[in-house]
């Protein structure tokens, strides 16, 4: 089978020239050719000697993943189902913020933490991405936009799967996306985004990388956490907090709570005391962001008023926490994460 080599680093893709007897420039040749001049076909990479080219059409490929549904919102959202070379569908979206379009890309094929509120842990996970099928989500809306002649300017690693559960293709993955002759999309244009492994967590303190974190806490406690994150029982909420306030020491850098309002289960303003004094408690110089619920048919959570949502916030800023609410997307198309994927898997078996 042919070596995808989207996605490798380019530390990854000088060592693998090297050792067929390449110089170290052959590795940043190609890296210009895919993510300067976006040129996805070896033939036309035309400063590489012929015998080279003939390597690289024998033992590896820049394959992208296919467009499978295509849903597009009148706000500009537009999500994909993409398929894999081996017939696995996940899902991408793109989201057209004022100041910029950003790609939430999924890392698994479904997902095993089992958030219960999540139309992605539906189905379970079958394999992770590698780090060559997550840029290919990348390149795929960036073919998109080009037409209009915009490009990706943020990625989010929050789409379907635990990125910290297949953390080696992330790392890569995003690595590639941030180099300045890859993607060169800054650091903090991208965030990868974690429900709460707390190993992953400490791990990535040490990277010695400034790309954004994210952590879904979606509850001020282990009570509530429990019911909604299975993951929670595994790690509870001290042992997050602690590995939270490591990696802010560790890495110089403020993370960001996800916390989705589900009406009357965490929403209420003395949760929002509580979520205050937990982040205090620790000395946590976090973000929140408040993520109004998505409702998905097959869960029987609803989603908090406006009004409450803003009377969260409120409460969370007058107790000293930064905090935004989430900006809305794709109202009229399958906006939760994983719904459209679900719906496809459920019509193919009907
Ligand atoms: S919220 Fe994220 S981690 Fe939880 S089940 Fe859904 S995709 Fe997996």
């Amino acid at each position: 089978m042919k070596k995808n080599l989207l996605g490798y680093t380019l530390p990854q893709m000088t060592e693998e020239f090297v050792a067929l007897g390449q110089t170290k420039y052959r590795a940043k040749q190609v890296y210009a050719w895919v993510y300067q001049k976006r040129v996805l076909s070896f033939a036309e990479m035309t400063d590489i000697s012929k015998d080279f080219r003939a390597t690289l059409e024998r033992d590896y490929c820049l394959d992208l993943p296919k467009i499978f549904t295509r849903q597009d919102s009148s706000d500009g959202t537009i999500k994909l189902l993409l398929e894999m070379e081996d017939g696995a569908k996940v899902e991408t979206v793109l989201m057209p913020y004022n100041y910029g379009d950003a790609i939430c890309v999924s890392s698994q094929v479904g997902c095993n933490m089992g958030c219960a509120f999540c139309a992605s842990g539906l189905h379970r996970r079958t394999r992770n991405l590698t780090a060559a099928e997550m840029m290919g989500e990348v390149l795929v809306m960036d073919q998109l936009l080009s037409q209009w002649g915009r490009r990706v300017t943020h990625i989010v690693v929050m789409g379907t799967g635990e990125p910290f559960d297949n953390y080696d293709n992330v790392l890569s993955f995003v690595k590639a996306a941030n180099d300045q002759s890859g993607l060169s999309i800054g650091a903090r244009h991208i965030t990868v985004s974690t429900c709460g492994l707390v190993d992953g967590i400490r791990k990535y303190g040490k990277e010695g990388i400034q790309i954004n974190l994210a952590i879904s806490l979606h509850a001020p406690n282990d009570e509530i956490r429990n019911q909604i994150m299975p993951i929670s029982k595994g790690y509870p909420m001290d042992k997050l907090m602690e590995a939270v306030k490591d990696y802010e020491e560790n890495a110089g850098r403020r993370v960001t709570f996800e916390y989705i309002l589900l009406a009357g289960l965490n929403d209420s303003l003395a949760h929002a005391d509580e979520l205050a004094d937990l982040i205090h408690r620790y000395q946590i110089f976090a973000y929140v962001n408040l993520i109004p619920y998505n409702e998905v048919a097959e869960k029987p959570y609803r989603r908090s008023s406006m009004k409450q949502v803003k009377a969260f916030a409120d409460r969370l800023m007058k107790r000293g926490v930064n905090t935004t609410v989430r900006k809305e997307f794709g109202g009229d198309i399958d906006a939760a994460c994983g719904q459209l994927r679900s719906k496809v898997l459920k019509e193919g078996q009907e």
